[in-house]
């Protein structure tokens, strides 16, 4: 960025903030009485901030008895006429994104479970049927392809801590098993 880039960028920022802090005061009148309820509303839609933008979560404020809103991007412009309030405020906006941060992970967990279970159980059966046959081959003493083999003695099931690595495993077995299961067949006919 330029120089001049740069400098624009700092009027603007301080534009906004004096445009917000004008603006405030009319809405408010004086902004320092104001206070912070310790609740957070979710709107959904059709909500807005004082300042006039369309926001989501509405921060509630009160004076006197009359109740406000505020969104989160309008909490910095607190910060210079109501600290106080700017410091819960900002702490209540980084809890509720914490929040939000932490039930977006909960439901993308509970989708990738959703794909796993019933991928883990085609993988399981893949191998019921793979060791089944093998080990009678084997008790008649007939040897089998080396693939199988390891496929039945030499392979152990991974385990993941992370969901998405572990779904990427289950989706490569399967896709590795598969056709080993069935050149298995073709070869060595069915589990008796
Ligand atoms: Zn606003």
């Amino acid at each position: 960025m330029s120089k001049i880039a740069s400098l624009e960028g700092k009027i603007n920022s301080v534009e906004k903030k004096l445009w917000h802090e004008a603006n405030f005061i009319q809405v408010l009148g004086d902004p320092s009485k104001w206070e912070y309820t310790g609740e957070v509303v979710d709107c959904l839609r059709g909500a807005y901030c004082i300042c006039g933008h369309a926001i989501r979560y509405r921060f509630l404020i009160s004076y006197n008895g009359r109740i406000e809103g505020v969104g989160s991007e309008c909490i910095n412009h607190f910060q210079n006429i109501n600290p106080e309030m700017f410091e819960s405020l900002k702490l209540a906006d980084e809890k509720l994104k914490k929040e939000i941060a932490e039930a977006k992970k909960k439901a993308h967990e509970l989708e990738l479970n959703t794909k796993i279970v019933p991928l883990k159980e085609e993988y399981d059966a893949l191998l019921k049927v793979i060791r089944t046959r093998v080990v009678q081959l084997r008790k008649e003493g007939r040897y089998v392809d080396y693939d199988l083999y390891i496929t039945v003695y030499r392979h152990k099931t991974k385990e993941f801590v992370r969901l998405g690595s572990y779904l990427k495993y289950l989706q490569t077995q399967v896709e590795y098993l598969k056709p080993l299961k069935d050149k298995m067949i073709e070869k060595y006919g069915i589990p008796q």
